[in-house]
């Protein structure tokens, strides 16, 4: 894949539109002044036949699930994914789909995907691998059409980086099949207003050393006895995405809360593969922030004066609109790559994911910063729009893995190799 095809080309558009006139005018409001952002997304969903789509193909993975549990033959998840021969266009269409609203409402609102991903993909798309038959029914349509918002919890005041060798959270059984949970979970976005919680914690067990015990998560509902969800907390950028911390004390859940209904149901493979799939969508973030950031610029060059000159005329500036436009290309070519092993039915490793995102959240924040110092002053003032791209751009740096975890993940890697 060398460029956007011909419908991607008119989705695009009609999604630009849309952000242009349905988002652009109340960014502010979702920035700064508390609007929460989902009615704006739900609405999104609805024009672009989103929620439809997601709960039709929801239906169709459930029925295959459940032609599976009644003994039916039917061809293994992998098989009915790979794809024989050429990627068509129509998979590398139907790949796009998933990255275009990211790359479009990051032009003007980064924090919008980061509240639509963390629902959507993080928590609908956990309880999609790793809960069982029943669970994915109750819970997973209703995310992945967003009709209920979702947030999945790991991070700890002291679990950041090292998410699974610091955790407090506990899981303790209660003799009768259940469950007691306890533990102090922060900076988890959607925290303050989702309706779906994946809790992630250890489970305490008689006689096993604390470094050694099982990971495993639990679905909850806001407003069960115990469990406290915070107000959003004051944040750099992204403050369209509501950002809080939980608190649960002795919260009793059943059995069926515990993901995929057992005790092995979701190890340290089961958040890794989620970690793969949020880095993937940080590149298109990153896409969008850069396009813009360059647009901007590119105008500013053109039209502000100084010196008698139109300040692109000086090659201290062309430098910097020429740095951006390299860092542009290399993440769309990153970006495009990545749809096209989708289209193919296959994933980017970890490794794979962890370089993209790393080049493309490194890349976005220069572009970004670069964009303000050719604004100058007026760089500085809310009003044009690049120090906000500017402040949503760090955050690539830090969530979904920092940039150093992301090192560290491509060096394993790198070393492992016989
Ligand atoms: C806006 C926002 C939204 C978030 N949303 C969620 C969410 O929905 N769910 C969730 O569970 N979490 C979420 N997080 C948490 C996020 O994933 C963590 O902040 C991130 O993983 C870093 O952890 P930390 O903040 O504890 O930093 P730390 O781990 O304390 O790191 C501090 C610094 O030390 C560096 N460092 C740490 N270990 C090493 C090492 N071995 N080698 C070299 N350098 C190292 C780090 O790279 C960093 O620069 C969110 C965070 C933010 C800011």
């Amino acid at each position: 894949m060398i460029g956007w095809t011909e419908q991607q080309i008119m989705i695009r558009d009609m999604m630009r539109d849309f952000v242009e006139k349905e988002i652009a005018p109340i960014v502010d409001d979702l920035e700064y002044n508390g609007l929460p952002p989902y009615e704006v997304l739900r609405k999104m969903f609805k024009t672009f036949g989103m929620d439809e789509m997601a709960g039709a193909s929801f239906d169709k993975k459930i029925a295959r699930e459940e032609a599976i549990a009644r003994g039916e033959k039917v061809a293994a998840e992998s098989e009915a994914k790979k794809v024989e021969g050429p990627v068509t266009e129509e998979a590398i269409n139907a790949a796009g789909m998933e990255l275009l609203p990211i790359i479009e409402i990051s032009r003007h609102c980064q924090g919008l995907i980061t509240a639509m991903g963390v629902s959507v993909g993080l928590t609908g798309g956990a309880i999609m691998s790793k809960g069982s038959l029943a669970q994915k029914k109750k819970y997973a349509r209703d995310l992945l059409t967003l009709k209920k918002v979702g947030a999945w919890a790991i991070t700890e005041p002291n679990s950041g980086s090292d998410a699974f060798g610091s955790m407090k959270s506990t899981a303790k059984r209660d003799g009768k099949g259940g469950y007691i949970l306890n533990g102090n979970k922060t900076f988890i976005t959607n925290g303050p207003y989702a309706d779906t919680i994946i809790f992630i914690c250890k489970l305490e067990e008689e006689g096993v050393a604390a470094k050694d015990r099982k990971l495993v998560s639990f679905i909850l509902d806001t407003g069960m006895p115990g469990l406290e969800q915070s107000a959003p907390f004051k944040k750099m950028g992204i403050g369209s995405s509501p950002t809080g911390e939980l608190f649960l004390s002795d919260v009793a859940v059943g059995h069926d809360r515990l993901m995929g209904e057992s005790e092995d149901g979701y190890g340290r493979s089961g958040a890794k593969s989620t970690f793969s799939a949020e880095r993937s969508g940080v590149a298109a973030m990153a896409l969008g922030l850069v396009e813009r950031a360059l647009e901007l610029s590119v105008e500013y060059a053109k039209t502000r004066v100084q010196f008698g000159q139109p300040i692109g005329s000086y090659q201290l500036i062309q430098l910097k609109l020429a740095k951006m436009e390299v860092a542009r290309l290399n993440i769309e070519n990153m970006v495009f790559r990545y749809l096209e092993t989708r289209a193919a039915g296959e994933d980017f490793t970890l490794a794979q994911a962890s370089a993209m995102k790393l080049y493309a959240a490194q890349a976005a924040m220069e572009v970004t910063t670069e964009a303000v110092q050719v604004f100058g002053g007026a760089g500085y003032m809310r009003e044009m729009r690049v120090e906000q791209l500017m402040r949503d751009a760090k955050i690539l740096q830090i969530y979904a893995g920092t940039d150093e975890m992301q090192v560290v993940a491509i060096a394993k890697d790198l070393l492992s190799r016989g």
